[in-house]
């Protein structure tokens, strides 16, 4: 146990915890330059090209220090967005230490903040590195007065990195090696082991990453899980490698994998602890707790046919996706599909693009919607995250909706844009302070209604890019909610209703008919598009007639550039859908949740 050494890298986003980590892999020798890809931790496309990390993944990395002993070196990946902070912490509970990573030129930003303050709730040794000093834009002695004022660190213990380049790599691995501590734990004791993770693989069922806190286990045993008793029959632990490399045993301070015939990853939990059937730890890692998702929207293929796609779809997805949720769901407009749940709006995102990436599928989400609480006049409540749900308003007693405390952190003369945003997102100020001398936290309490409807977009762009942002679910506050309709030549389109405040419906009324005015093209008859509230219009645009022959262009031309301007035509037919008798483009349904 002396010679292992657990720890995980946190970071404001872009501030090159993938670069770093792929460095770290690539010193060790664990792979051969030829195998080596480009960001090998983030192995999905969509992660790749994001620049996020959504499913964590552990390697063990093993190293001879300058001591001359070989060290184990368990890098725990984190996934590094805030609708994952639950996996976060899980994964810290799992280390002793964490490299503290700050971008040179970009200095201590929110998810800088959050991700220490979680560390520190954890008890973790913090290693600040300072990274990307091959930049003209680097300002070290800036980031070091960062370290010291805003996170209350030793800016002296920082060590200097460029991941890109290659520079301070060694510092780093041996500041792991003297600086973090060893784990202790009692290899006799009964098996006690920690879930910060699991993956799916198509021939061995659902891979268990866990930390061993006490005890030992090995292939054969029978385990169980604390949180509901499950158990299961170890057929193999071992090691991450990038590769898994299999092991007799696991025992208290390592980190590793385990396959027990499970067949998809909802069935283990993250946060779960693991021991043994025959031999149980008296208590569980504390801080166990079940992942809610708080955002909802519907997915229904363009294609009517695209139904059974989209089943066999969502089950692949769900094997390796615990946290998405997902039940039927129908539309009078789309027809079949399903109503899904989601950690959060990256999250819904991602799957978005999954499913239509990898599935090759074509989709209609309709607009995102968080949890409200009701009470009706007889005293019973209803959660309801669908806009089809909503009761009639006469039997509605009282509304409640989510609340976030929100921290953003942004350069000072953007003070007044940020709270301007944050006001018309009906947002609270609780406080701000200086961080330092030009850098400013502003805390806000905000509806996270508001915030799932492209909140952050708006704040990088209000910001220049400068702003960021963390936020935490506080509590349900009572609101004024109602039902926003949309009527195509008089016919309601469920699909395109939306919960909203009463103050911002005419607001959103207008927008979405605006929107879907530009959308939705000219047919050969006119099309109203109207905003109600029960049945009082709000809102309203028109459509005017038009008959498009786009061949018309072509006249005198040769014939398969005419050829290629009707496929193209028919291509984009694909991504619109029949509703009635109107054609509505796929983008149409996106573009009602987009402001501006
Ligand atoms: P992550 O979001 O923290 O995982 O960040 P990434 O590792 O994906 O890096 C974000 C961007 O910063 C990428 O374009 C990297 O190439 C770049 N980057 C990372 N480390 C360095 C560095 O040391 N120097 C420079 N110039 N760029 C870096
Ligand atoms: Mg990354």
């Amino acid at each position: 146990m002396e010679n292992i050494r657990n720890f995980s890298i946190i970071a404001h986003i872009d501030h090159g915890k993938s670069t770093l980590s792929d460095r770290l892999i690539q010193t060790t020798d664990i792979v051969s330059d030829r195998d080596f890809q480009d960001q090998i931790l983030d192995s999905m496309d969509i992660e790749r090209e994001r620049g996020i990390t959504i499913k964590s993944q552990t390697v063990c990395l093993p190293y001879t220090a300058k001591d001359g002993q070989t060290y184990f070196l368990n890098l725990i990946d984190t996934p590094g967005h805030v609708d994952f902070s639950y996996e976060v912490s899980r994964a810290l509970a799992s280390c002793e230490g964490a490299l503290l990573l700050v971008d040179a030129s970009q200095g201590v930003e929110a998810q800088t903040l959050a991700n220490l303050y979680l560390a520190l709730e954890h008890d973790l040794e913090i290693i600040p590195v300072i990274n990307k000093i091959d930049l003209p834009s680097a300002d070290i002695e800036r980031v070091k007065n960062q370290i010291e004022d805003d996170l209350g660190l030793d800016p002296e213990t920082a060590i200097l990195v460029s991941a890109k380049e290659g520079t301070g790599i060694e510092d780093v691995l041996e500041g792991v090696v003297t600086h973090l501590p060893p784990p202790v734990g009692d290899t006799e004791a009964p098996l006690k082991a920690l879930i910060f993770d699991s993956h799916y693989d198509p021939f061995r069922g659902t891979v268990v990453h866990f930390r061993v806190y006490q005890g030992k286990i090995k292939a054969g045993d029978s385990i169980c899980f604390m949180s509901n008793n499950a158990t299961y029959k170890v057929e193999e632990v071992g090691i991450f490698q990038i590769v898994r490399v299999p092991q007799k045993t696991l025992s208290a301070g390592q980190v590793g994998y385990m396959i027990a015939g499970i067949k998809t990853v909802s069935d283990t939990r993250c946060g779960d602890t693991i021991t043994l059937k025959k031999q149980k730890c008296d208590t569980p890692m504390p801080g166990f707790m079940e992942t809610k998702p708080v955002v909802f929207s519907s997915i229904y293929p363009v294609a009517s046919d695209g139904y059974e796609d989209l089943v066999t779809a969502l089950e692949k997805l769900k094997l390796n996706d615990a946290s998405l949720i997902y039940e039927k769901d129908t539309s009078a407009a789309l027809g079949f599909g399903f109503r899904c749940g989601f950690l959060g709006l990256l999250h819904l995102e991602v799957v978005q693009e999954r499913l239509e990436r990898e599935y090759d599928l074509s989709l209609i989400l309709t607009a995102p919607s968080v949890q409200y609480e009701i009470v009706l006049n007889d005293g019973s409540l209803l959660i309801i995250d669908n806009p089809a749900l909503y009761p009639d308003p006469t039997m509605i007693s009282l509304t409640k909706e989510p609340f976030i405390r929100a921290a953003i952190i942004i350069p000072d003369h953007y003070m007044g844009a940020v709270m301007k945003l944050c006001l018309d997102r009906r947002g609270i100020n609780r406080n701000y302070q200086y961080l330092t001398n030009n850098r400013l936290e502003m805390i806000f309490e905000l509806p996270l209604a508001e915030v799932v409807y492209d909140f952050y977009d708006k704040l990088k762009s209000v910001t220049q890019g400068y702003g960021s942002f963390d936020y935490e679910i506080i509590d349900y506050r009572e609101t004024d909610l109602v039902k926003l309709d949309i009527l195509i030549n008089g016919e309601r389109v469920d699909a395109l209703s939306q919960l909203v405040h009463r103050d911002r419906s005419v607001e959103r009324a207008r927008h979405a008919c605006e929107k879907l005015r530009e959308e939705i093209p000219r047919q050969m008859f006119k099309i109203a598009i109207q905003g109600a509230i029960g049945g009082k219009i709000i809102a309203r645009k028109t459509v005017s007639p038009f008959r498009k022959d786009v061949t018309a262009k072509c006249y005198g031309g040769d014939i398969s550039r005419k050829r290629k301007l009707l496929e193209k035509q028919r291509k984009g037919k694909k991504r619109m859908k029949m509703v009635g008798k109107i054609m509505i483009p796929q983008s149409a349904f996106l573009s009602v949740l987009k402001t501006d």
